[in-house]
């Protein structure tokens, strides 16, 4: 089995930190992007060393292409290549129905959710050698568009699964995967973001598997798409939103 090197956007905390520490236990090495938070950056490398893996961690805003295609620059040159790339960065606004918001709120929420998954997928398919693969974290918020809450975000994932469609053709004859996951309600820092920090507790009792899911349990599915036990799996976009 290769040792996949591997860049995650969003790397440092929630779904992407939990897939980071899973590539590490895989033996892995990882590039973790992030925008700002440079302590969470921080926690999530020692965390990952202190597991014995290895990591290294970039700041970038994933929606300005310059900075993108310096990123992979860095985490080529970090890592000596890349194998992987988990397409993970993500924001959700305050929640509020669509005839509410801001035109700079729509185009922030398009250019950090779906144009910038553009600009990671395109600098991903200059630079991934044949047998390269790419997931896609998408959201169960693509099938069923979150009214009254953010339409925006849901329609920004359904092109993100649009984009792992096309793109597992257009990149099939190098034999490059590509997919996708679609999370449920998980436990992590965004919903505090959409003004909804309760947002696990109270909806989680209401979910088909009575919970809402962790981190873990969506970088599981992530690092089996990207792993070799997936090797006939393209095209394809998991729900991991129990039973949702
Ligand atoms: P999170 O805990 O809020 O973490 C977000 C990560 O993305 C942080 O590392 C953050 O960096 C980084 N980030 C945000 N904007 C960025 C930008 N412009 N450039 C670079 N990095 C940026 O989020 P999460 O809940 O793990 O979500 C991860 C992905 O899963 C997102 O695509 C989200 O839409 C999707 N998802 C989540 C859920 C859920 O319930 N949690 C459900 C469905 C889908 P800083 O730390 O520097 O801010």
């Amino acid at each position: 089995i290769r040792a996949m090197k591997t860049l995650i956007s969003g790397g440092t905390r929630g779904i992407g930190r939990a897939t980071a520490l899973d590539c590490a236990a895989r033996g892995w090495p990882v590039a973790l992007n992030y925008r700002g938070n440079a302590a969470a950056a921080d926690a999530a490398l020692a965390a990952i060393r202190e597991a014995g893996g290895t990591a290294h961690a970039f700041a970038a805003d994933v929606a300005d292409p310059a900075q993108v295609a310096r990123l992979f620059d860095q985490a080529e040159a970090a890592l000596g290549g890349l194998d992987a790339v988990v397409v993970n960065a993500g924001i959700v606004e305050q929640v509020m129905p669509l005839a509410e918001m801001t035109p700079e709120r729509l185009d922030r929420i398009v250019r950090v959710n779906l144009t910038a998954a553009l600009y990671q997928a395109r600098e991903a398919a200059r630079r991934l050698p044949d047998g390269g693969t790419i997931v896609f974290v998408s959201s169960a918020a693509a099938r069923l568009g979150s009214p009254g809450k953010y339409v925006d975000y849901a329609a920004t994932k359904g092109g993100v699964d649009t984009l792992t469609i096309g793109l597992a053709k257009e990149l099939a004859p190098r034999r490059i995967r590509v997919n996708g996951v679609r999370p449920g309600i998980i436990d992590t820092q965004i919903h505090a973001d959409g003004g909804e920090p309760d947002r696990v507790a109270e909806l989680g009792p209401t979910l088909p598997l009575g919970r809402a899911g962790t981190a873990a349990e969506v970088a599981a599915a992530i690092t089996w798409l990207m792993s070799d036990a997936a090797s006939y799996v393209s095209g394809a976009i998991l729900d991991v939103a129990g039973g949702r």
